[in-house]
């Protein structure tokens, strides 16, 4: 049975802005949530075709989007809030931005699924683990995807990122994905180009499952199906069917996880189907 989304899991984000410094102009919103994908503009810089971005400890790519280029960073579910700055390079120079992170209201929600989810993991779950771990390591180097990314299924969101859950009243952890309602047998789809890294068979608690490396450290992963239509190795293209709804491994009904990881971070999937739909970022949720 689908339950109901809960209800705004956030104040609303500030609007983008636009910054000049040192002949370097972006456009970024003024604040973000934690668990969020983080979108830079950047206006051409003359001399400079390849910016890069430093963000944390690591340095993210841009790419062309227009006659501008975005850069996509993660913003870590529970990131300490406060300012937050991000570099634009190129070559020597350096420019600096702020962002202001905040820490989303996030919901709680309670789930009951089968006791044997809640007491200890049977032994392959270890396997499986790493299994996914390394799947979620490898994949092309450069970005394979293009343009905007499509609903993997038609469903209606029942579950959104970041709820707290608690299963059986035991197990708490974080829900780091977007629930779609579906029937068994309802297609699911590539949200972009990529690679399939792992096609899981009945693992325990994904159940049968997809992973797509997208490239450039993008995944998809796509949970619960009821049938494979690929295997690990597959190259995919955006709105092929590579499987159906089900309701394997540890679920309440036949639904669709779908996770989105960015350079080790698991983001809101939503922002990625967001992405690129609206001129700028979206400033209403
Ligand atoms: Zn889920």
């Amino acid at each position: 049975m689908p339950t109901a989304v809960p209800a705004q899991v956030s104040p609303p984000v500030d609007p983008v802005i636009r910054e000049a410094q040192n002949g370097i102009a972006v456009w970024h919103p003024v604040a973000i949530r934690d668990g969020r994908l983080l979108v830079i503009e950047l206006e051409p810089v003359p001399g400079c075709p390849d910016p890069k971005i430093q963000w944390g400890a690591r340095t993210f790519s841009t790419f062309a989007a227009g006659v501008r280029r975005h850069s996509l960073l993660p913003v870590s579910l529970g990131a300490t809030p406060g300012d937050k700055t991000f570099a634009v390079v190129c070559g020597r120079r350096k420019t600096t931005f702020s962002v202001k992170v905040f820490t989303g209201d996030y919901p709680e929600s309670k789930l009951s699924v089968d006791p044997r989810f809640t007491s200890r993991p049977p032994k392959r779950t270890v396997e499986e683990s790493a299994n996914i771990r390394k799947a979620l390591a490898s994949g092309p180097a450069g970005r394979e995807w293009t343009a905007t990314f499509v609903r993997p299924t038609a469903g209606i969101f029942t579950s959104t990122f970041g709820v707290n859950r608690t299963f059986n009243g035991k197990v708490s952890s974080r829900h780091r994905g977007l629930d779609f309602d579906g029937k068994v047998g309802d297609p699911i789809v590539a949200v972009n180009d990529g690679v399939v890294v792992l096609a899981a068979k009945d693992y325990y608690f994904t159940g049968s499952a997809v992973f797509l490396a997208h490239g450039d450290e993008l995944y998809t992963m796509y949970f619960h199906m009821s049938r494979l239509d690929v295997a690990t190795g597959d190259k995919v293209k955006r709105g092929q069917v590579i499987g159906l709804v089900g309701a394997s491994g540890r679920v309440t009904g036949p639904h669709l996880h779908f996770g989105f990881k960015l350079a080790g971070t698991y983001l809101d999937p939503e922002d990625l189907m967001d992405y690129g739909q609206v001129p700028l970022l979206p400033t209403d949720r």
